[in-house]
């Protein structure tokens, strides 16, 4: 053989097997897993206008092909029960049964779960599911976003984001139906929350439409023609075996509605839905005393809470401005005026 061809040769041989290297494997950030396996890395958020951050990722490629699901938890990093849900998830999803890819970062906001600061990424103030599709140079929060939305989003075909009630949120488990008006795709996130498991549903109907005006995570990947839920579980810093294990069957239950892992999913029997989400702020600064608790059932103008000055004067009193289902409830004393007091969901009996 010429020297000439020799190289050709060679050369067509190193972009065949490059080439198959590259359907085989399935990378996010450092974490590359061959078919059948599993690989932990991480994606590194580089300094810019602040610091830089790596954000956990584990990917799970199956022996068989199959979608790409993106599992996501921790953007608010101390909405605990979300995040030991992953852990767990980490440590018994087995590529061997898998059809298709999962991709599960556990923790996206390291500074709040190392920090505890609730709602935001303490380095620059920002919630980290408000700030989709995200700026490449942009604050931490912002950059993260970007990557993510590179990363994961536009990598995976469905999504799930995980929730629950944050350090300060007494809440009760429930789901979130983004629907879009494109009926094929709100059929399937109808059948995810379903499979999903939480019998408490919310329609949220008045999502941003632009792609690049997405603002939540999920809507980032509905936007993008990629079927993705919100699901929310656990409260007021609590990792509760209820909570976490719900999570966990939830997420094994779709994967199998998506024909991912082997077996039936499940389906919820008697899902409650709720066509509108109330609200409740506080009109002062001062001590809150709940008076009732997460899940249960009010009627319009119910007194669910009150607030008082740092002496015990009552000075607001908290009622619900329709009949409905306490979402959650403030779970701790400090109160800001404007923040939080409770969400009361109204029930739909038409989703
Ligand atoms: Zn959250």
């Amino acid at each position: 053989m010429k020297y000439r061809n020799f190289v050709l040769l060679f050369t067509i041989l190193f972009l065949l097997v490059a080439a198959a290297a590259g359907q085989a494997g399935f990378t996010v950030g450092t974490a590359t897993a061959a078919p059948g396996q599993r690989a932990t890395g991480s994606i590194e958020v580089p300094a810019g206008v602040d610091a830089g951050t790596s954000i956990p990722v584990a990917v799970f490629q199956g022996a068989k092909p199959g979608p790409v699901l993106a599992l996501v938890s921790g953007s608010h990093g101390t909405e605990y029960a979300s995040i030991i849900a992953m852990e767990k998830l980490i440590q018994t999803l087995d590529p061997a049964q898998i059809s298709g890819t999962v991709i599960v970062l556990p923790l996206v906001n390291i500074p709040s779960f190392q920090q505890k600061v609730p709602h935001v990424n303490p380095v620059d103030g920002k919630s980290m599911n408000r700030y989709y599709p995200g700026k490449q140079d942009g604050t931490q929060t912002e950059r993260a976003s970007w990557l993510i939305t590179k990363q994961v989003v536009e990598r995976c075909d469905y999504l799930i984001d995980y929730h629950g009630g944050d350090l300060d949120e007494n809440l009760r488990p429930y789901s979130y139906w983004p629907k879009t008006g494109n009926a094929k795709q709100d059929a399937t996130t109808h059948d995810m929350v379903l499979a999903f498991g939480l019998d408490h549903i919310i329609v949220w109907s008045d999502r941003p439409k632009d792609p690049n005006a997405s603002r939540y995570l999920d809507n980032t990947a509905n936007t993008r023609g990629k079927p993705a839920i919100v699901v929310e579980a656990g409260y007021s810093g609590t990792v509760q075996e209820g909570d976490v294990q719900a999570l966990v069957n939830g997420t094994l239950s779709v994967m199998r509605y998506l024909k991912m892992l082997p077996g039936a999913a499940g389906q919820v029997k008697n899902p409650v839905w709720f066509g509108k989400v109330d609200t409740v702020v506080s009109e002062f600064d001062g001590i809150f005393y709940p008076l009732v608790q997460r899940g249960v059932r009010v009627e319009k103008d119910a007194k669910i809470g009150y607030v008082t000055d740092y002496f015990g004067k009552t000075i607001f009193e908290a009622r619900a401005p329709a009949a409905g289902v306490i979402l959650y409830i403030c779970g701790v004393p400090s109160m800001k005026k404007g923040d939080n007091v409770a969400n009361i969901g109204e029930v739909t009996t038409n989703p």
